[in-house]
């Protein structure tokens, strides 16, 4: 066995069918560096930030500075560019993030997905060249105003922020809900209808511009480390220069989604191995009836169903990410995938919580969090019910919603 797949066996003893064995040895590694990075700054802190409902800023840019698993060069080895690593090594990213938190893998979708993504489909060449390093490196913290208060499934049709063309300026008005990172960012493109011709468009507001407040939205009880943004856009001014040209209508939206909708499958494929980590480790420690937990058949049958529907969704992730790469990415398999693996994580996590008993109602035994974050991620990028009309329309020619 080769010194990679020894390394691999040992980082992911949970990938019995060897998905991870194409990453090249460059990603590897950095993937490695990262599981270390986390532990050592973001752990300690985890059970703190999660009860406060805040993010640890601080301790996860001492992640960036010790990895940067968007940037470094090993990520990037043999291919044309540093616009975007492979599509495999993205799956086992999100894998690497959402097994360890589902907030700090949320944290990273919008910035390096969603706000990356945004850039990179609707970018100028100049604003990708001005963008992408600095989202890369993290000079530049991203995020994505889709959503708004009164338009969540039906954004396509509903989206009512405006935006109005005045000389070489545009003029937005309007509210955003529920955007992740929005009150720190320091780039926040907003999808806003022109008033002229009733097109969707894209607008990098900046950090600080007068006109835009984002609000965090309180008491959540599921992803409580993220901060998710009520906006509102007060008469904002856009330059022209800083609309995305190429977005032109819905349809480069969902250009965007296909490939945002896939990662939140990985994140989802991340959240069932962290809570059957979590569970394992747990059943394995303690003892009923004078035996290890682990030794019981029922508890044996849920842990099996827990690494079984791990490995069907990261067989999902990854013949996604392959399809990717290859140029062939489709809207209804991102939806499949994401539908696919959120179900099995909301499996997944209940198992995990049942398995640890009372003690899998607290903090402590590591399931509860991603319990409780497994119900956003459910939600967000296209609900249960969205994704499978998605499916459900290509399959049968007919459009349900
Ligand atoms: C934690 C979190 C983070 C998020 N981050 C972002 C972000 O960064 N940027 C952003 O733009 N958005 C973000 N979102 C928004 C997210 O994408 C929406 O919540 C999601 O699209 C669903 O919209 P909604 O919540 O308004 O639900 P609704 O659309 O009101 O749906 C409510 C329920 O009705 C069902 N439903 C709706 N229409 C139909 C239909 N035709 N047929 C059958 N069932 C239907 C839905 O499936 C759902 O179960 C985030 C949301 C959450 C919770």
């Amino acid at each position: 066995m080769n010194a990679k797949i020894q390394t691999l066996k040992e980082l992911y003893p949970e990938d019995l069918l060897g998905y991870s064995h194409k990453l090249t040895e460059g990603e590897v590694a950095v993937l490695s560096e990262l599981r270390v990075s986390l532990e050592k700054h973001l752990r300690p802190v985890l059970t703190d930030f999660y009860e406060r409902g805040t993010f640890p800023f601080d301790e996860f840019y001492k992640v960036v500075a010790d990895v940067n698993f968007m940037n470094d060069d090993r990520i990037f080895e043999g291919r044309e560019n540093k616009l975007k690593t492979s599509e495999l090594f993205n799956a086992f990213l999100y894998l690497e993030l959402a097994r360890f938190d589902a907030s700090i893998a949320t944290f990273f979708t919008v910035h390096g997905g969603l706000c990356l993504n945004t850039i990179l489909v609707g970018g100028s060449e100049e604003q990708i060249n001005e963008f992408v390093p600095k989202l890369r490196s993290f000079e530049y913290q991203g995020c994505f105003g889709l959503t708004e208060p009164d338009h969540g499934s039906d954004i396509a049709g509903g989206l009512a922020t405006s935006a109005k063309r005045v000389g070489d300026k545009w003029i937005l008005n309007g509210e955003k809900r529920w955007i992740g990172g929005s009150d720190t960012a320091d780039i926040i493109p907003i999808f806003a209808r022109d008033t002229e011709d009733n097109k969707i468009k894209c607008f990098i507001v900046r950090k600080g511009a007068p006109g835009y407040k984002a609000e965090v939205i309180p008491h959540k009880g599921s992803l409580r480390m993220i901060h998710n943004g009520h906006i509102t856009l007060d008469n904002v001014e856009v330059s022209e220069a800083d609309r995305l040209p190429n977005i032109e209508g819905f349809k480069s939206v969902n250009d965007i989604l296909t490939f945002t909708r896939a990662d939140i499958a990985h994140l989802a494929m991340g959240v069932s191995a962290g809570s059957f980590i979590a569970a394992h480790k747990y059943v394995t420690e303690r003892e009923q009836f004078g035996k290890k937990l682990a030794s019981f058949q029922l508890v044996q049958e849920k842990l099996v169903r827990m690494q079984s529907n791990f490995v069907a969704n990261l067989g999902y992730s990854v013949q996604l990410s392959h399809l990717q790469e290859e140029g062939d990415a489709l809207m209804t398999n991102s939806a499949l995938a994401k539908m696919h693996n959120s179900l099995n994580m909301r499996e997944n996590v209940a198992l995990g919580r049942e398995i640890c008993g009372g003690n899998g109602i607290t903090l402590e035994a590591d399931v509860m969090r991603f319990f409780l974050d497994a119900e956003a991620v459910y939600t967000y990028e296209g609900t249960h019910e969205i994704n499978a009309l998605i499916v459900g329309r290509a399959i049968t020619g007919v459009g349900a919603f």
